[in-house]
């Protein structure tokens, strides 16, 4: 992450943020993080003394009413209904190999195949604030699942689909870790 050139998240739950909430060198990341004002005001739970590190706090948020394009081949669209600050991020590689980060909209691919959320008694136990379902998380897995049918060349990222994104690392479509653009 200190030598991205942009940060940006899919969400502010802590699975997702602890790396920034806790990073060592707060000052030597915060030139670097893009993200929302409702991503950051989530953060300050996460860190070790409470609050956020005031370099982090002082840069300004990313601004994002819609969805924007944030660097050459890389689009945000903000998202919510997993989390408020929730968004999906597009990016098109140099090659042309499109990719769909969804984050935890659906936590594995077969939740977009077969259109099923998680159970309703989990999203009551973990989220908070909890998931708003009818409203934006079951339209958007429809959404995912009819662009899984038009569009099978791009290639949707659901941040915990483990079996699902080893496979991805073993056909090269993916690496482990962070990994240095050429
Ligand atoms: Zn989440
Ligand atoms: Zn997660």
């Amino acid at each position: 992450m200190g030598r991205a050139e942009q940060i940006l998240v899919t969400h502010e739950h802590i699975d997702h943020v602890i790396g920034i909430a806790r990073h060592p060198d707060p000052a030597g990341i915060a030139p670097r993080l893009a993200i929302t004002a409702t991503q950051r005001a989530a953060l300050g739970q996460f860190a070790l003394e409470g609050a956020l590190p005031e370099a982090i706090t002082a840069r300004p948020a990313l601004d994002l009413p819609a969805a924007a394009r944030i660097a050459p081949g890389v689009v945000a669209a903000p998202m919510s209904g997993h989390s408020p600050g929730s968004q999906v991020i597009f990016v098109q590689r140099a090659d042309g190999a499109e990719f769909l980060f969804i984050g935890d909209i659906a936590w594995t691919m077969r939740n977009i195949e077969e259109l099923t959320t998680r159970p309703l008694a989990l999203n009551y136990m973990i989220f908070d604030p909890p998931e708003v379902r009818d409203r934006d998380v079951r339209a958007q897995l429809r959404a995912l699942h009819d662009l899984m049918e038009t569009d099978p060349a791009l290639t949707i990222i659901p941040a915990h689909d483990r079996p699902y994104l080893l496979a991805l690392v073993a056909e090269g479509r993916l690496a482990e870790g962070f990994v240095q653009h050429p």
